[in-house]
C-alpha cells in the first residue's frame, strides 16, 4: 500500500492554490479590473493614485483600483443625475430586459466571479459560488419585479373626485457596500434600485472593490445606458461626504457597521435623504431543552462558521438551556474539530481567513477580554501559517459582562451561555442594542411562536441556521437599521408613492 508523504500533500496543496489564484488573477487581467466606472467610462482617479487590493489568505497584493475622492464622486453624481430622466422614463419591460441580461451574464460568468470573490475576500470557493448564486437570484427577482410597480386607486370622498396613487423611482441612489459579501451586496441594492428606475452610484468597500467592478463590467455588457450604473472606488470619508451631502442624491442605501450607519444617517439629515440601513447584528442562537440537538448543532455550525463567522446574521451568542447544555457542547466541539480551515482555493475548505489584520486584532481583543472575565476556552483549532487567519474557538461559561456579549465578534469564535427558563433567554436575547436576526431551536410549536413573538429581531430562523431568500424582507430593528432588502419590500424602498387627486 502506498502512502502520501506530508511534504507531497503540502506541495500539491500549494499547486492547487496557485492554480486557483491564477484563475482569479486572469479574471482581473482579462476583465481589466483596475479602473472605476463613471458615466459609462472606465477611468483612473484624477490624482492617478491607486489603492492596493490584498488577498487575505496570503497577505499579498493582487490588484489595484483608483483611489478616488470628492471630485470623482461629484462627477458620478453628475452622471447619475443626468441619466435619471432617460432611465426612469424607459418602459418597465425595457429595464426588465436589461436586468435579465445582467442576471444571465452573472450566471454565465459565475465561476470567474466566485474565483474573484475567493481571491479578494477569502471565503472558500464553494461558499463564493453560493454567493454568486445569491446575487443571480436577486438580479432575477428584481428583473421580474420591475414590471410590478403597481399603483392603486381608492374610493374618493366626493362623487366628482378620483384618487390615484402612482409609484415613482426615488431618484439617484448612493449604495455603500461592505466587504463580507462583495458581490451580493452590490446586486441586492442595485437590482431593485435599477428596476424601479433609479440610477446608482456604488461605493464598494476598500478591501473588496474588484467584485463590484466585475458586476459593473457585466452591467455594461448587459446594456445599462451610460451614467445609470456607476462605481466609485477609493477613500470612504470624502466619497461618503460628497454622496450624502449632495441634494441630487435622493437616497442612501448602506450596508455596514452600526457606527458608520449612524454617522451617514446624520450626514444625510441636511438633505433629508431616504435611507435604507442594513447594519450590524448580534444574533442569539437559542436551543431549548426539547430541541433536536443534532439539527441544532448542524444549524449552529452553519450560522456560526459560514464565511469564517463574518456575516451580519452569524450566531454571536449561543444560548443553551440547562437540559441540552452538555450534550450540545459535546457534539458542537466534535463537529468543530472536523472542520477544515485554509486557503479558499483548496477543495473542501470550510473556514477561510478573516478580511484583514484589524479584524484579527479585534477578535483577539474580544477573546482575551472574555477569558479575563472568566470564560473557558474549550476548543481551539490550529492556524495555517500565513495570511489573516484566526483560530476557530469555542468558549463556555462566558459571563454576560464580557464585551463579546454586546459586540459582534465577526470571526469563527463561538461563545456559549447557559440559561434556565424561557423568560430568562428572551431577556438575554433582547438585552443588546441591535436586532437583526435570531435563531430558535425547539419542537414545541406553542413555545416557538411565543418566543419568536418576543424576540426583538427582524429575522428569526426557526430550526434552521440559514435564512437567506431573495423574496423575503431582510433587515433589522433597533440599531440594526431600517428598511428591508429582498422581495417586494426591497423594491418599495426605491419607490415613492405619488397621490393624484382628480376633480372631474
Ligand atoms: P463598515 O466599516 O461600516 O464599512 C461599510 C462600508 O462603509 C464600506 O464600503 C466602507 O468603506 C464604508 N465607509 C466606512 N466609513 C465611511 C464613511 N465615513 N463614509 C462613507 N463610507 C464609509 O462595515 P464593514 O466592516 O465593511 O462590514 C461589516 C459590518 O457590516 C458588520 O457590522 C456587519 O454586521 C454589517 N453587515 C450588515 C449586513 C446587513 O444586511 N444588515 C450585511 C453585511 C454586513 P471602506 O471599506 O472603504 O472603509
Amino acid at each position: 500500500m502506498s502512502s502520501v508523504a506530508p511534504n507531497d500533500i503540502a506541495d500539491s496543496n500549494e499547486a492547487t492554490i496557485r492554480e486557483g489564484r491564477a484563475r482569479a488573477r486572469n479574471v482581473i487581467r482579462d476583465w481589466d479590473l483596475k479602473r472605476a466606472f463613471i458615466n459609462g467610462v472606465w477611468r483612473d482617479a484624477d490624482s492617478r493614485e491607486v489603492l492596493d487590493v490584498i488577498d487575505p489568505a496570503k497577505g499579498d497584493v493582487i490588484g489595484a483600483v483608483p483611489f478616488m475622492r470628492t471630485s470623482e464622486a461629484r462627477q458620478a453624481i453628475d452622471a447619475a443625475h443626468a441619466a435619471f430622466p432617460g432611465w426612469s422614463r424607459m418602459l418597465a419591460k425595457e429595464r426588465a430586459a436589461i436586468l435579465r441580461r445582467w442576471r444571465d451574464l452573472l450566471e454565465t460568468h459565475q465561476e470567474e466571479l466566485a474565483s474573484l470573490i475567493t481571491l479578494e475576500q477569502g471565503k472558500p470557493y464553494d461558499q463564493a459560488l453560493r454567493e454568486v448564486v445569491g446575487a443571480i437570484a436577486y438580479a432575477e427577482w428584481y428583473g421580474e419585479e420591475a414590471k410590478r410597480a403597481y399603483g392603486q386607486t381608492m374610493p374618493a370622498t366626493q362623487r366628482d373626485r378620483r384618487v390615484v396613487v402612482q409609484k415613482h423611482p426615488v431618484g439617484v441612489v448612493a449604495a455603500i457596500t461592505p466587504w463580507n459579501f462583495p458581490l451580493t451586496m452590490v446586486v441586492r441594492k442595485c437590482a431593485p434600485a435599477l428596476a424601479a428606475g433609479c440610477t446608482v452610484i456604488v461605493k464598494p468597500a476598500e478591501d473588496t472593490p474588484l467584485s463590484a467592478l466585475a458586476a459593473a463590467k457585466l452591467a455594461e455588457q448587459a446594456g445599462f445606458p451610460a451614467g445609470v450604473f456607476n462605481v466609485v472606488t477609493g477613500q470612504p470619508h470624502p466619497i461618503g461626504e460628497a454622496l450624502t451631502g449632495d441634494p441630487r442624491v435622493r437616497m442612501l442605501s448602506f450596508t455596514g457597521s452600526t457606527a458608520v450607519g449612524k454617522r451617514l444617517m446624520e450626514q444625510c439629515a441636511a438633505t433629508m435623504k431616504k435611507l435604507s440601513l442594513e447594519l450590524g447584528g448580534n444574533a442569539p442562537f437559542i436551543v431549548m431543552d426539547d430541541a433536536d440537538i443534532d439539527a441544532a448543532v448542524a444549524g449552529a455550525m452553519i450560522s456560526k462558521f459560514r464565511n469564517s463567522g463574518q456575516t451580519c446574521v452569524c450566531a454571536n451568542r449561543i444560548f443553551l438551556q440547562d437540559g441540552v447544555y452538555d450534550a450540545f457542547v459535546e457534539k458542537f466541539v466534535a463537529a468543530s474539530t472536523a472542520q477544515t480551515m485554509g486557503n479558499g482555493f483548496l477543495p473542501g475548505m470550510e473556514i477561510g481567513p478573516l478580511i484583514n489584520r484589524q479584524a484579527v486584532a479585534k477578535v483577539e481583543r474580544l477573546v482575551e477580554n472574555a477569558k479575563k472575565a472568566g470564560a473557558t476556552l474549550i476548543y481551539g483549532a490550529d492556524l495555517p501559517g500565513e495570511g489573516h487567519f484566526t483560530r476557530p474557538l469555542i468558549m463556555t461559561d462566558v459571563p454576560h459582562v464580557a464585551d463579546c456579549f454586546n459586540e459582534e465578534l465577526f470571526a469563527p469564535v463561538a461563545p456559549i451561555y447557559r440559561f434556565t427558563t424561557e423568560n430568562d433567554v428572551i431577556e438575554l436575547a433582547n438585552r443588546v442594542r441591535t436586532g437583526l436576526s435570531s435563531y430558535l431551536y425547539s419542537r414545541d410549536i406553542g413555545r416557538i411562536q411565543r418566543i419568536a413573538d418576543q424576540l426583538e429581531t427582524g429575522v428569526v430562523g426557526i430550526n434552521d441556521g440559514t435564512t437567506s431568500h431573495e423574496g423575503a424582507p431582510f433587515g433589522g430593528v433597533k440599531e440594526s437599521g431600517q428598511g428591508r432588502e429582498g422581495g417586494h419590500w426591497g423594491f418599495e424602498e426605491y419607490l415613492e408613492p405619488k397621490y393624484l387627486n382628480y376633480a372631474l
